[in-house]
């Protein structure tokens, strides 16, 4: 019997990228999903592809940078199949947006940054903890960062949002541990999406370097990881293998971090 079999999930940011490919994995595992992001026709690509495969998927769009659209998410996404019970906090806005030095960041960037990275993971885990904590079971999966442990040059808003979800979800692993609730992040490296696309090519301008040169050395295994590298942890995270598994970061990274 697939791990998840019965369980129902919500997976920000999946119309691509990281989510996307967490959004499959878990669907594959078993569990129905409904893929939530702002871009309609990626969230509706993915959902025909599991549906034809036979699984369950909805979708709903959602801006998470509008409070009040994040705020009604859970009891949208509660309509297809039933309340909650994987929540993936994924959906995210890069440095690379708009990368500037910190004196001269912009406050809209900063706000829409913190917005979307922090502020919704609250909002919605605190939107989906009654339903798994009265049914005594839940799992909350944050995608974090790299960016969680360490500074990403001329990326203040994306550092302080990465760094304070962490310490938000340990402090809900802290709450609701003894609940059924688990409550993890996971923290990837340089992962091959659109985001990090960006970021990169950024990056080896700025150090006049060759692109595929820079690439090739971003981490110690070697260049980039890609979404499904990140997939199987979100898969395990939220399987029941895992229950004594709470308040942890994972690094999927290449071994950038060896903390
Ligand atoms: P991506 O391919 O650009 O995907 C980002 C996802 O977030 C998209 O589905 C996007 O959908 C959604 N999103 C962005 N703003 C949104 C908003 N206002 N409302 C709703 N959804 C929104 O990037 P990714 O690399 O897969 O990033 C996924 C997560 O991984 C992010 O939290 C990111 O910080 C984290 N991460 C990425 C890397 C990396 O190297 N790629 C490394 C560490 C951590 P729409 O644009 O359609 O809304």
């Amino acid at each position: 019997m697939p791990k998840l079999n019965g369980r129902i999930a919500l997976v920000t940011g999946a119309g691509r990228g990281i989510g996307r490919a967490i959004a499959v994995a878990l669907s594959r595992a078993g569990a129905k999903i409904v893929v939530a992001a702002r871009s309609e026709d990626e969230l509706n690509d993915l959902v025909d592809e599991v549906v034809a495969g036979g699984d369950a998927a909805e979708a709903v769009t959602v801006d998470l940078s509008d409070r009040s659209q994040a705020r009604e998410l859970i009891g949208r996404a509660v309509e297809p199949f039933g309340p909650i019970d994987i929540l993936v906090n994924n959906a995210g806005v890069g440095s690379s947006g708009d990368p500037r030095s910190f004196v001269e960041f912009r406050d809209e960037f900063w706000d829409l940054t913190i917005e979307v990275n922090l502020n919704a993971p609250y909002v919605l885990s605190k939107a989906a903890l009654p339903h798994m904590l009265e049914q005594g079971w839940g799992r909350i999966i944050t995608v974090a960062s790299i960016n969680s442990r360490q500074a990403a040059l001329h990326g203040s808003a994306y550092t302080a949002s990465k760094h304070g979800v962490l310490g938000l979800m340990r402090s809900i692993a802290t709450e609701v541990a003894s609940e059924g609730v688990t409550v993890n992040c996971i923290c990837p490296g340089p992962v091959q999406t659109k985001m990090n696309d960006i970021r990169i090519k950024y990056d080896a301008e700025r150090l006049g370097r060759d692109l595929a040169e820079h690439e090739k050395g971003l981490t110690l295994v070697g260049g980039r990881l890609v979404p499904e590298d990140i997939a199987p942890m979100a898969v395990y995270l939220a399987s029941d293998d895992a229950r004594m598994v709470t308040g942890q970061a994972y690094n999927i990274d290449g071994g950038i971090n060896m903390a």
